[in-house]
């Protein structure tokens, strides 16, 4: 059991100087949560405790901690927020109003105001991620402490945590957040397919312990002597990314990446001097290849993926990144709270705004649906459905949900592009502006100042922001 000297030793390591804060919003949690219970039984307090403590494995900056402690202050007791800005801060405050649900008063209806909180939760991504990073703890902790909740509770939990925070937490790059949600969720929707997984999965481990062993023997040994400092290390699938391909129509053997090696180095030429390395000692299978290293995933994950020629006759999938790069792969944007001091919230901002090209589709999809429903229904469908990845002729890589035409594309790229198209090239081929793209097709938009968008544009567009383009070029032109 994490007690509030486990939290304040853990802050202690990396933040000495607001351990006193941290100390005071406990001891005024815990004050206001006096008398109340969890399902489980234990006191309310152990679930906003164990949630900073989530966020101090982290290294969250203290204003989330403390937040983190107060996360349910608003909603359960009698506290409003001008207090807490009083006797802690305004941010701290705010991150506790953002994470706080809208009273059920304001609505006539539980699915209106569940449509709303969804909403509220998606759109503070714009102002403070630190919101959504608090939120994900939040759940985490609901969700190893879902067994004390009724069936239904759980199976409803579940689904909102695949639908809703399981993309979130894709979007800023936390995979090691979403693989264990992906995988509690699972474990209550499909318990039965998540044990059978678990064992199978459990059994190809132990068969191919010795040669993944020896394989990675021989690595380390060309890497060492050829003065590569290195770390390689066992990375599993999760159970969920597995039932996933399974669902997709792929065998258990025939997925390569179920077990693979993860070769960590310091810097990043000795990334691709290693490949070549690594290559030299088990012959790659050619079309495997993949450079995310120049051509970043658009969550900023990074690494460098080749699929060679085992010993035992088996396929295995090496991946080879340096140290920095897979603290990101595996904690995306919270990776910040270690990686720059000073005002977090502004660096993170600013590294989701460059990194990942998801900010803008929400701001338009937000603008654009004044309705929750409307707009809960728009994000899944646009943002968090499957999604594709097309390259423009200069090598870019950009993102689009599946089944978005070139129409999308163009406006993805610039207003300007999408309302002077003519037509695209995709692969070398004349296409014209209501092909469906597809994954990896290589794009260029050739336009005309003198072409327009043309109305019936909008039966053929997935994104929020073509539609919202293309009307709005309707209403310059008065038709
Ligand atoms: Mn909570």
């Amino acid at each position: 059991m994490i007690t509030i000297d486990d939290l304040l030793n853990n802050v202690g390591k990396y933040n000495m100087k607001d351990t006193d804060m941290i100390k005071k919003a406990y001891d005024y949690a815990y004050l206001n949560h006096f008398n109340q219970t969890r399902e489980s039984g234990e006191a309310y307090i152990t679930h906003p405790l164990n949630v900073a403590y989530i966020l101090s494995l982290l290294h969250a900056d203290s204003d989330t901690i403390c937040a983190a402690l107060l996360h349910d202050i608003l909603e359960d007791c009698n506290v409003t927020k001008l207090e807490l800005e009083c006797i802690f801060n305004h941010d701290i405050a705010s991150l506790v109003d953002g994470v706080t649900k809208i009273s059920k008063l304001n609505f006539s209806t539980k699915q209106d105001c569940n449509y709303a909180n969804t909403r509220k939760i998606i759109t503070s991504i714009k102002e403070d991620v630190r919101i959504v990073i608090i939120k994900l703890a939040d759940r985490l902790h609901n969700m190893r402490t879902l067994e004390y909740k009724s069936v239904f509770k759980q199976k409803e939990n579940a689904l909102e945590t695949l639908e809703i925070f399981v993309p979130l937490s894709y979007y800023i790059g936390a995979y090691q957040i979403k693989n264990e949600l992906e995988d509690l969720s699972l474990k209550y929707l499909k318990p039965d397919s998540y044990k059978e997984i678990e064992e199978k999965r459990n059994i190809i481990i132990s068969d191919s312990n010795i040669s993944l062993s020896l394989m990675k023997l021989n690595i380390e040994d060309i890497l060492n002597r050829n003065k590569i400092e290195n770390e390689i290390m066992f990375r599993i699938k999760n159970i969920y990314g597995i039932y996933k391909r399974l669902e997709e129509g792929q065998k258990l053997e025939d997925i390569h990446d179920l077990l693979a090696l993860k070769v960590i180095v310091n810097e990043l030429k000795d990334c691709y001097y290693s490949l070549g390395l690594v290559h030299s000692l088990y012959h790659p299978l050619n079309n495997k290849f993949k450079d995310f290293i120049c051509n970043p995933k658009t969550n900023m994950y990074k690494s460098l993926h080749t699929t060679v020629f085992g010993n035992d006759d088996s396929l295995v999938q090496i991946q080879i990144r340096t140290f920095e790069m897979d603290k990101i792969d595996s904690l995306g944007i919270t990776a910040y709270f270690d990686i720059n001091k000073g005002d977090t919230r502004s660096i993170m901002q600013n590294n989701l705004k460059d990194k990942c090209q998801f900010l803008d589709s929400l701001k338009d999809i937000d603008s654009m649906f004044n309705d929750n429903m409307e707009f809960v229904s728009q994000v899944k469908n646009e943002l968090f459905a499957d999604k594709i990845y097309v390259f423009t002729y200069k090598g870019d890589v950009i993102e689009l949900p599946k089944g978005a035409t070139l129409i999308d594309l163009a406006y993805k790229i610039h207003t300007d592009i999408g309302n002077n198209m003519l037509y695209g090239i995709v692969n070398d081929e004349i296409k014209n502006a209501t092909y469906v793209l597809n994954n990896e097709d290589r794009v260029k938009i050739v336009t005309d100042v003198t072409s327009y968008p043309k109305l019936e544009w909008l039966d053929y567009v997935k994104t929020a922001t073509a539609k919202k383009k293309i009307k709005e070029y309707g209403k310059k032109i008065n038709i």
